[in-house]
């Protein structure tokens, strides 16, 4: 008599991706003294999992780089983000 075995395996891992709207532009950032991306301060806030205070204490401590683009609005190094501790 012959016996079958069949093999099931179930994935437990889950990966989620979520597309935001794209608010990035590039800019040479004098700081970096390279082209970078820059972002407004909420998508700052996201890329540093934190809140916008956060990030505009960042920006008058100096710990970012920032740029204003036409109106009144920080534009903020991505590069800048990397180094900040919050
Ligand atoms: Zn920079």
């Amino acid at each position: 008599m012959n016996t079958i075995r069949e093999t099931r395996s179930i994935e437990t891992d889950e990966i989620w991706v979520i597309r935001r709207k794209r608010l990035w532009q590039r800019r040479y950032c004098l700081q970096c003294e390279m082209e970078v991306s820059v972002v407004g301060p909420d998508e700052a806030a996201f890329i540093a999992f934190t809140n916008v205070a956060s990030i505009f204490e960042c920006i008058g401590t100096g710990q970012v780089h920032i740029e204003y683009l036409e109106g009144a609005t920080p534009m903020i190094c991505v590069e800048s983000l990397r180094s900040i501790r919050v």
